[in-house]
C-alpha cells in the first residue's frame, strides 16, 4: 500500500503516520517527493486497515500497490534511484560506461585494458574472474587471483570494479574486490544468492535473465531490495529467441518499460546481447537513445587470443570511435557521457 500525505502534511504528521505503521509490524518507506510526501508500506502479510489509516492527521489516501514487485515499483519510490560507487553516480544526468574483457585472464591483459578504456572515458571497470559457462571444459576464470588482479588494476587505475559472484558463500570474498557485485543472467533467480547480495549492502548489478520476463527481473530485484539494500542497477543483456543470428536477442523496449515499472537505474550489454562485435556500436547507439542510464561493454586488446567472447570484445580504437560517436546521441537525449 502507498499513503499520499496531504500536500501542508507536516514533519510530525508523517513521523506519527510512519510510527502508527511500525506499531502494525509493517515497515515504511518514506519518498519525499517536492509537492508531497508519499509513504510506501511493505506489509506483513495480514491486510491493513485502510480506513483507520486514511483517518489519520495528514493523510490524503492510501492507495494499493498492485505490482508484485513493491520496493522495486515506481509507486513506491516515484524518483528516479542515483546508485553511487567509487565516486561515479548511476542514474543520473551523466551516462556511465562499464568496460573491459569478459574475463580477467592476466594482470598484464587487466592493466593495458584498463588503462585504455579509461582514457576513452569508461567510469568503471568490468572483468570475470569468476565465469559462469556453459561448458564445464571452457575457462572457468582465474577465481581469486582473479580478484586480487583486479584489486591491483584498481589501485593503479583508480577506476572501481564490476565483477560476477556465482555463489552466495563467495559473496564475502567478492566484496572484498568489487565496488559493484554482477548477478550473471544464468544466476538471475538463485535466490540463495540474491539473498546473500542484499544482505552486504554494496551496488548490485543485476543481469537478466536469458528467459526471464520483466516481471521476474524485477522480483528479483525485489529480493534484494527485501534487505534494505536499493543500490541496484538493472541489465537488459538479451533474451533467448529463435533468432541464430545473434547470440540473444536485445529487448530494446525493456529500457524504457523498465525505467517506467521501477525507480532503478537501467544499463544495456550490447556484447552478450548481440554477441558479435559489429553490432555493438549500433546497439550501443540505440541504448541510450531509448533512455538506458549506461551501458557495459566488452573490451579486448587481442579478442583473437581471448579466454572467453572474443568475437563480441570490441579493440580499443573500436571503443574509442563509439565513445566520441554514443556523445552525440547522449547530447541529443538530455545526458552526457
Ligand atoms: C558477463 O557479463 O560476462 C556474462 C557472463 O554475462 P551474462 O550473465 O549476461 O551472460
Ligand atoms: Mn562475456
Amino acid at each position: 500500500m502507498m499513503i499520499v500525505m496531504k500536500k501542508d502534511a507536516t514533519t510530525s504528521q508523517v513521523a506519527n503516520v510512519t510510527a502508527r505503521i511500525e506499531q502494525m509490524g509493517c515497515q515504511a518507506h518514506i519518498s519525499q517527493g517536492e509537492e508531497r510526501t508519499i509513504i510506501g508500506i511493505v506489509g506483513n502479510g495480514r491486510p491493513l486497515d485502510h480506513v483507520l489509516i486514511e483517518g489519520l492527521d495528514g493523510v490524503e489516501k492510501t492507495m494499493p500497490i498492485l505490482k508484485p514487485f513493491k520496493r522495486a515499483s515506481r509507486e513506491f519510490h516515484p524518483q528516479d534511484t542515483v546508485v553511487t560507487t567509487n565516486g561515479v553516480t548511476i542514474g543520473g544526468r551523466q551516462l556511465v560506461v562499464i568496460a573491459g574483457p569478459c574475463a580477467v585472464e592476466s594482470l598484464d591483459q587487466m592493466l593495458e585494458i584498463a588503462h585504455a578504456v579509461k582514457e576513452q572515458g569508461a567510469q568503471l571497470l568490468r572483468g570475470g574472474a569468476f565465469k559462469p559457462r556453459t561448458s564445464p571444459y571452457s575457462f572457468q576464470g582465474l577465481g581469486e587471483e582473479g580478484l586480487r588482479i583486479l584489486g591491483k588494476v584498481r589501485q593503479d587505475t583508480g577506476l572501481g570494479v564490476v565483477t560476477e559472484v556465482m555463489d552466495p558463500e563467495m559473496v564475502p570474498l567478492v566484496t572484498t574486490y568489487a565496488d559493484v557485485l554482477q548477478v550473471g543472467a544464468r544466476n538471475m533467480q538463485n535466490f540463495a544468492l540474491l539473498h546473500a547480495i542484499g544482505k552486504a549492502h554494496r551496488p548490485v548489478l543485476l543481469k537478466r535473465g536469458m528467459m526471464s520476463t520483466m516481471e521476474e527481473l524485477l522480483m528479483a530485484a525485489e529480493y534484494v531490495l527485501s534487505h534494505g539494500n536499493d543500490r541496484i542497477i538493472l541489465c537488459e543483456r538479451g533474451i533467448r529467441t529463435f533468432e541464430t543470428y545473434t547470440r540473444n536477442t536485445l529487448d530494446i523496449a525493456a529500457v524504457p518499460l523498465l525505467k517506467q515499472l521501477s525507480h532503478l537505474p537501467v544499463i544495456v550489454d550490447p556484447s552478450h546481447g548481440t554477441g558479435k562485435w559489429e553490432l555493438v556500436e549500433p546497439v550501443s547507439r540505440a541504448a541510450i537513445a531509448a533512455g538506458a542510464d549506461g551501458l557495459i561493454v566488452e573490451v579486448h586488446t587481442h579478442p583473437e587470443a581471448a579466454l572467453s567472447d572474443g568475437a563480441q570484445s570490441l579493440k580499443p580504437d573500436r571503443f574509442a570511435t563509439m565513445m566520441q560517436n554514443l556523445g552525440r546521441i547522449a547530447e541529443a537525449v538530455g545526458r552526457t557521457l
